[in-house]
Parts: structure tokens; C-alpha cells; sequence
């Protein structure tokens, strides 16, 4: 008898067939967040606090509280996120649909352009010349652009703020409605601390990704590494949020299934 689908899948994984790819930062009292101006509300850190560790506090058991904000370390944003995402339904990390959170994932890779240039934007003449290699965008897929911005270590590497705002790369104001319009994309994730380019605030319209993507019901995913060990098509990406009631957006655990050896 065949093997059930499942099964199938668990054979690959379990004979290196399909690998398991981490795309998620470590997530500790290090870890960089977004720095807004002060005139707005803040985001607090990654701050863990022992509760016990097998001695007078708890004998047998090791544990700890946590806090952090929704967008901290590798996280997915939710279109209720921004205003324009407000009103769709099933817009909130517990309310949407658990089948969103797996989908395929394009990696477009930018490192060579962005090490010349931190502010580099991604624009629809270069994903369309993308899609002249590697096939059309489909509907659904997550699109990831691959920067090597996550091997930027210490947090003012990663995070880049000069006196006029952080230099950081993302996607051009003009590919965010290509990709959740004519491509019909479940989201847009980058390696850099947030889906937008540092300099987004000035863009027209500001954040366009955030604007954008969650106008369109999309998602996004930030702070995500090791996607040069992702195919430019053909990994399947699971990244869903904590169920938080209402959550905007939450930390997660961004893990790729790639067929084939390393
Ligand atoms: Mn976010």
C-alpha cells in the first residue's frame, strides 16, 4: 500500500529529502527592536526573569517569565498591524485562517546589490526580471528578499540609524501594490528590523509595505535570517504568530521545508 501523504513527508524529512531550514533569530535580552521617535510609544525589549531553576523557588523545575512587544526578534505582522488593515475580518493573529500560515516562499536574492548599498530598494523592473529566470510570482506565495542583512551581528550594524533615521533596505513604494495586487502574494518578509526600508518614513506613502500589504489583507515577516539557504522557488514556509486575542503580531518560530540535500 502507498504510503499516506503524511507519511510520505515525514519519510523525506526523517531521510534528509526534505530539510528543515531555521529562518528565525535567537530571541534573547539582545535582540534589536524598532526605534520609533520619541513623540511615539515604544516597544519594550526581550526580558526574561527566572521563576525557578530547580532550587528553593521550585525543587524539580526550571522555568521563566517572558516579555516583549508583538514585533520583537523574527515576528510576522498581521494587516490589523496598520490602519489601513483595520477593517477585514480575520485580520488579527487569532483570527486568521491557520491555512495562511503555510505557503510557498520566493527568495529573491539582493546581498550583492546591498552590500554597495544599504538603502537599496527592490523594485518591479528587478522582480519582474526575476520572474523571466525563475517563473511568475504565485498567488499565495510569501515573497522573501534576501539581503545577508541577518549576519549584520552587533545591533547598530543591524539596526543602522544615522542622524537622519535608520539606512536599511527594503521594498520601492512602487512594488508593494505589484506584488499584493497583480501577484496576489500572502506577504512580503525581509532579514532588517521591519518590512520597510529605514528610510520609509519619508516614502510616499510612508511605510508603504506596512501600508500596503496590510491594505491588501497581507502579512509580513521581519528580522528573518538564513535565507540564502532557501531555492529562489520551492520552499514551503510555516510561520505562524502566538494566538493572541487581538495580537497585531507576535514573535515566531519561521521554519522553511526544502526538498532536496544540502
Ligand atoms: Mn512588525
Amino acid at each position: 500500500m502507498e504510503a499516506s501523504l503524511l507519511a510520505q513527508l515525514l519519510n523525506a524529512i526523517g531521510s534528509g529529502g526534505i530539510r528543515i531550514v531555521d529562518l528565525t533569530q535567537p530571541l534573547e535580552t539582545g535582540t534589536p527592536i524598532i526605534q520609533l521617535p520619541p513623540d511615539f510609544g515604544a516597544s519594550k525589549p526581550f526580558r526574561l526573569e527566572e521563576i525557578s531553576r530547580y532550587d528553593s523557588r521550585g525543587p524539580a523545575w526550571y522555568w521563566n517569565n517572558f516579555s516583549c512587544g508583538e514585533h520583537t526578534g523574527t515576528h510576522f505582522d498581521a494587516p490589523i498591524h496598520w490602519v489601513t488593515g483595520k477593517d477585514y475580518s480575520q485580520n488579527a493573529t487569532d483570527t486568521i485562517a491557520a491555512e495562511r500560515f503555510i505557503a510557498p516562499a520566493c527568495v529573491i536574492d539582493v546581498s550583492r546589490q546591498v552590500a554597495k548599498d544599504p538603502d537599496f530598494l527592490l523594485t518591479v523592473q528587478q522582480v519582474e526580471s526575476w520572474e523571466k529566470q525563475h517563473g511568475r510570482i504565485e498567488a499565495g506565495s510569501w515573497v522573501l528578499m534576501h539581503t545577508g542583512w541577518s549576519k549584520r551581528k552587533s545591533a547598530s550594524d543591524f539596526l543602522n540609524i544615522g542622524e537622519d533615521g535608520a539606512h536599511v533596505p527594503g521594498p520601492h513604494p512602487d512594488l508593494v501594490p505589484f506584488l499584493a495586487k497583480e501577484r496576489d502574494v500572502v506577504g512580503w518578509g525581509s532579514e532588517g528590523v521591519g518590512t520597510d526600508a529605514g528610510q520609509a518614513f519619508r516614502f510616499n506613502p510612508p511605510f508603504p509595505c506596512h501600508s500596503g500589504m496590510h491594505g491588501s489583507n497581507k502579512f509580513g515577516l521581519a528580522s528573518l535570517t538564513n535565507l540564502d539557504k532557501l531555492p529562489p522557488k520551492g520552499a514551503v514556509l510555516i510561520a505562524a504568530p502566538l494566538k493572541i486575542v487581538g495580537g497585531s503580531g507576535s514573535p515566531c518560530r519561521v521554519l522553511a521545508l526544502v526538498q532536496g540535500r544540502a
